[in-house]
């Protein structure tokens, strides 16, 4: 057991009215395509998340997260730095994703001094160093989900556009050259490969001296298990899970 923050990551709009449902759940990160006025009412719950890639299509986002405001959504993830001047501009309190990559304590100042209300910390640290951050904001790291092994825009199955939202056209799956059969997570305009091993940590929060921790579901039907297993602090079961890169040079 662990009185840490849990926080959701969501894909789909089953996940995102199963994550809002959930007394478990702090907060929930959630695509902007999937939010509407019908969500505006639980808006202090939810974290936008815009487009991962702003080139091109950085005035249609603005437009979208002008309207959300109105609606009074107020807090949304920046992906990478380009996104905080964007957020900013719109209004928004500005909370930062994995992706600003923050590995340090000067990084984490340097965060904090542009506004950002929190922070995910970069995937790539030990619990250790994490441990060892000075966290002048509210610090997170991803404690649960397929991670993106990479981030490209174009969809690697189809080989063109990302084909969208959960109704995408690919399927779900690439095989790369070992016979590893890889997710394919396909939005609007950006296209993640996934690893094929789960992150898990729901028995290992307690090594971590953050404020809160995220869950990112993909493809998951049953994210109550997921959230259940966190709140109770269960061992994983056997099969095919990744600790990620947390617990590497000690185990
Ligand atoms: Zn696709």
């Amino acid at each position: 057991m662990s009185d840490m923050e849990l926080r959701a990551w969501v894909y789909s709009a089953v996940q995102l009215d199963e994550a809002l449902d959930n007394a478990d759940i702090a907060a929930v990160y959630a695509p902007m395509r999937l939010l509407s006025e019908k969500y505006a009412g639980r808006a202090d719950r939810l974290i936008l998340l815009p487009p991962e890639f702003l080139g091109g299509a950085e005035n249609e986002t603005e437009r979208g997260l002008l309207r959300l405001r109105e609606l009074g959504f107020s807090r949304a993830l920046a992906h990478t730095s380009g996104h905080i001047g964007l957020l900013g501009r719109t209004g928004f309190e500005i909370c930062g994703g994995s992706r600003l990559n923050c590995t340090n304590s000067e990084a984490m100042r340097f965060f904090a001094d542009c506004g950002l209300c929190d922070i995910i910390v970069s995937t790539e640290l030990t619990v250790q160093r994490i441990n060892r951050l000075k966290k002048p904001i509210k610090t997170g790291f991803m404690a649960y989900g397929a991670m993106p092994l990479m981030l490209n825009r174009r969809c690697p199955v189809r080989d063109g556009r990302p084909c969208g939202g959960a109704d995408k056209k690919c399927g779900r799956q690439m095989t790369d050259r070992k016979g590893n059969r890889l997710n394919v997570l396909c939005s609007e305009d950006s296209v993640e490969i996934l690893n094929s091993d789960t992150l898990v940590l729901s028995d290992k929060l307690g090594d971590f001296g953050t404020d809160f921790a995220v869950l990112r579901f993909t493809y998951e039907t049953d994210i109550r298990r997921v959230i259940n297993a966190y709140v109770n602090g269960e061992r994983p079961d056997s099969g095919r899970f990744t600790r990620g890169l947390y617990y590497r040079g000690v185990q």
